[in-house]
């Protein structure tokens, strides 16, 4: 099978690595000169490592990462724990793989390094149109070059140029919150200024989730505000610091510490889109995967794992089905609750992290206790390598 995919990034790189491993043929279409993340630290859990598994890259993601020992809730003033919840024995104990922190540079660089050589890569490369016949899809790129192959995997992000062929004019939608992302080297923090844990301090209308990458070398920060303003159609721009540092006006003295170490020059602001479940995600010959099918907000740190596991199941739907249209079919029938449910619990996340009154935000953190081991099992027992397709 001759398979086209679109987007070179966590998600159209799984797919390439788990079609290579049926024996499809790949040509991989990224529209950027190179292959670059920006954006700092990845949350991946145990139902996304379990597929970097199965592509075999589980030890050498672990040497590039950390395994937190817990994640810790943290009221935004004084820093009391209000919820806390361990990822080490634990979570290896019961879901049988790990919880890492990634750096996206270092999962980028070794999915690329994982690429077999009759898989093309081709960057520079943007798709401007594609169509469907009978005998299989052209890909159109803007530079006038047309690919044909049976099927086309469009794995092109948020703003998936494939997905306004078939859903018209549904577009994301600004949610409201903007994130500050930035990473601090671990040398221009105190001597054991944190240890392994995943702080998410929250507050009214901001949450700052704060954890090490590389061997703990390197702190980086998510720190979500909700700002309805956001006018700039590039979604990433650079932001003053002292807009960071007023934002994040007395807080704890860790996101005080965290604030000041961040370099002026490095800082910018994401403004978070994210999608309503839609359907269909495809027709014939064409499905989306990843962000382009289910952007969702960052909440309960998914994005990523979703378009991991999308990759695993559409391997598996294909190499089970008796033509591409019935295994892109089964793909989404087996994709879409999942995604969705995710999705809508990401936005539920929202209003809990932000709560205004602080004996409100303590009253829903002790209700939350009661809930949170189900969605983590939710999240976590999901395997995408051995979940039967329906
Ligand atoms: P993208 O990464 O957007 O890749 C799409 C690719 O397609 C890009 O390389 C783009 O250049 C290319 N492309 C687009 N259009 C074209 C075209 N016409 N032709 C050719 N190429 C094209 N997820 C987690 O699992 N854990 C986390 O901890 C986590 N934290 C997050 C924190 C923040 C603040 C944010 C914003 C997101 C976070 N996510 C997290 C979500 C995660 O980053 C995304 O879900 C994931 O990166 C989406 O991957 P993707 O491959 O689907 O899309």
């Amino acid at each position: 099978m001759r398979t086209l995919i679109v987007g070179a990034g966590i998600g159209g790189l799984c797919t390439a690595l788990c079609l290579q491993k049926s024996g499809h043929e790949i040509q991989l279409f990224e529209q950027s000169a190179q292959i670059t993340e920006v954006g700092g630290g990845l949350q991946l859990g145990a139902n996304a490592l379990r597929v970097l598994d199965y592509l075999g890259l589980l030890s050498q993601l672990e040497e590039v990462s950390v395994a937190p020992e817990r994640v810790d809730f943290c009221s935004y003033r004084n820093g009391e724990v209000l919820h806390s919840v361990d990822l080490g024995h634990r979570y290896l104990a019961k879901y049988g793989a790990p919880y890492l922190h990634i750096h996206r540079a270092d999962l980028q660089r070794i999915l690329l390094q994982a690429l077999q050589q009759t898989t093309k890569l081709e960057l520079n490369a943007r798709l401007r149109d594609y169509r469907q016949t009978d005998q299989g899809v052209n890909v159109e790129l803007t530079d006038g070059r047309s690919f044909a192959g049976d099927c086309l995997i469009a794995a092109d992000g948020i703003k998936s140029r494939v997905r306004a062929s078939f859903q018209g004019q549904n577009e994301p939608v600004f949610t409201g919150n903007v994130a500050w992302r930035g990473t601090v080297p671990a040398d221009d923090l105190p001597n054991d200024f944190m240890g392994k844990v995943v702080t998410n301090f929250v507050g009214p209308n901001k949450h700052m989730v704060v954890y090490y990458l590389r061997k703990q070398q390197l702190l980086n920060f998510v720190a979500v505000v909700e700002d309805a303003t956001w006018s700039d159609d590039s979604w990433v721009s650079k932001a003053p610091w002292q807009k960071l540092k007023d934002d994040f006006s007395g807080w704890h003295k860790t996101v005080q510490i965290i604030v000041d170490a961040m370099q002026e020059q490095d800082c910018y602001r994401w403004a978070l889109y994210a999608h309503k479940p839609f359907k269909p995600w495809g027709s014939e010959r064409v499905a989306l995967l990843g962000d382009a099918a289910h952007a969702t907000l960052p909440f309960l740190a998914s994005g990523a794992a979703m378009g991991i596991e999308d990759a695993r199941v559409l391997q598996r739907a294909l190499d089970q089905s008796n033509n591409i249209e019935e295994g892109l079919q089964l793909y989404q029938c087996n994709r879409f609750d999942r995604t969705a449910k995710i999705q809508k619990l990401s936005s539920k996340m929202a209003k809990l992290y932000h709560i205004k009154h602080p004996v409100l935000l303590k009253l829903a953190f002790n209700a939350v206790k009661l809930k949170s081991a189900v969605t983590e099992e939710f999240l976590t027992e999901y395997d995408a390598n051995t979940v039967t397709l329906v």
